[in-house]
């Protein structure tokens, strides 16, 4: 560990929980007794607490009694500012349920002041939940990123392209112009990393399609874009184009390690060949894909097919939480009953999807996702001394299948702490649920 004059950065704090899970190759799969110390926004050691607490004395040692230590979440897909959205429209397909409720309503309402409330209002429940790395798909993303920085998250910034003009965007020339202003803005930022958001194929143009393909070959930038959702998004491109969207892509040269695929609940042989030739990344969001009735993901064949899987909660207009904890439990459950097979995406593998494998899908794995020397110090501990969690036979079970983001208790980001026993440190809780009423009242005046 390195300050930049080549000085080492002084551990100042060792955390000591009752169980550390590191989510890394080596070793088993959650240690007891074992500790973490942090040197700055970095990881400086992992291993027993008595050896690390007796090498630093000087430093803080917090205890976290009954509490799981482990890298936090990674929220791979979603749309934050829709968090003003919930439960404004249930219980309906996604078809009419864009058409006649979300697209009007997003028409009239949303400007940069509804992106700071709504991506605020998601930025807490995401940190109350253990998320530190959020991944986001919507209009006005320069709005979103001073949200992240001012709550001290990070963020994938998928700027939204789309044909059709927006209050954002006359169309995609100007959101193209848009995304590589945003960004140069940061692109030196260790907190912000900036994407190209294609919405969908049926949403934008080829031409703009391999435009995007070169530019993000060039700048070495990642894209996500919503793919093969349903059923109907795949029957209508055979009909427009004579082929899937997935051969849409490939064409377009938008097939590379680069492509994050959100959803892919409709998947062929041919579809998880070129995944799998091109080493695509996954982002599946069961919840989402369940209330609008999109279809399944074959999670379990993705994973045979080693590609990278991450989890998304989608929008709070769609699932409508943004618990990762909920969202990793719901694709442990429904992984198996779509395998009909117990077995698939036992709790480790779901654990470490919403944390490594998040990490791997939008391309930080090699300081996110891990407890590991010099990764960054971004860690959720999750307590386990509930009764809804008793006995404590092994860890992974309990935060896999019984607990809920009420048992996160504490959350760092680049070292700093961002929730502190349950209370937000960056953001003021009140002052949220004020202005989403204030949305309420507007939209639903409307
Ligand atoms: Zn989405």
């Amino acid at each position: 560990m390195t300050g930049p004059e080549g000085t080492p950065t002084p551990v100042t704090t060792v955390l000591c929980p009752e169980w550390v899970l590191p989510m890394t190759d080596e070793g088993p799969f959650c240690h007891e007794g074992w500790a973490v110390a942090l040197a700055g926004d970095r990881i400086a050691a992992v291993g027993p607490a008595e050896a690390l607490t007796a090498r630093w004395p000087q430093a803080t040692r917090q205890a976290l009694p009954k509490q799981a230590l482990l890298p936090g979440f990674i929220n791979a897909h979603g749309h934050a500012a829709m968090s003003l959205f919930r439960g404004f429209a249930d219980d309906m397909a996604l078809g009419p349920w864009l058409e006649e409720r979300i697209w009007p309503l997003e028409g009239r309402f949303v400007d940069p002041e509804f992106v700071a409330d709504g991506t605020a209002l998601a930025a807490a429940e995401m940190l109350r939940g253990g998320t530190t790395t959020f991944s986001d798909m919507y209009f006005f993303p320069e709005v979103a990123a001073s949200v992240a920085l001012k709550a001290g998250l990070r963020a994938q910034l998928c700027c939204p392209l789309i044909q059709f003009p927006t209050a954002w965007a006359s169309g995609a020339e100007e959101g193209l112009r848009k995304t590589l202003a945003l960004r140069d803005e940061h692109r030196d930022s260790e907190q912000i990393q900036v994407a190209f958001g294609p919405h969908s194929t049926y949403a934008l143009s080829p031409e703009h399609m391999i435009r995007i393909a070169t530019l993000a070959e060039e700048l070495d930038m990642p894209v996500q874009i919503h793919l093969q959702e349903t059923a109907a998004e795949v029957e209508d491109a055979i009909k427009a184009h004579g082929e899937r969207p997935t051969a849409s892509l490939e064409r377009y040269g938008l097939l590379s390690p680069r492509l994050q695929a959100v959803h892919l609940t409709q998947v062929s042989d041919g579809d998880l060949e070129r995944l799998q030739r091109y080493n695509v990344s996954v982002v599946h969001c069961p919840q989402s894909n369940l209330k609008l009735a999109s279809g399944f993901a074959p999670v379990a064949r993705f994973l045979k097919a080693g590609l990278r899987v991450a989890l998304g909660t989608d929008g709070a207009a769609s699932n409508n939480a943004l618990s990762m904890l909920r969202e990793l439990q719901v694709a442990a459950l429904l992984a198996k009953a779509v395998a009909g097979d117990a077995t698939a995406l036992p709790a480790r593998q779901a654990l470490r999807m919403a944390t490594r494998g998040g990490a791997e899908a939008l391309g930080m794995d090699e300081r996110r996702g891990q407890l590991a020397p010099g990764f960054d110090a971004d860690l959720v501990s999750i307590s386990l001394a509930g009764l809804e969690a008793q006995p404590v036979y092994h860890p992974e079970s309990q935060l896999a299948y019984s607990l809920s983001d009420s048992a996160v208790r504490h959350c760092w980001i680049a070292g700093k702490p961002v929730l502190k026993d349950g209370t937000l440190t960056t953001l003021d809780e009140a002052d949220l649920i004020r202005r989403a009423e204030r949305w309420k009242h507007r939209m639903g005046a409307a």
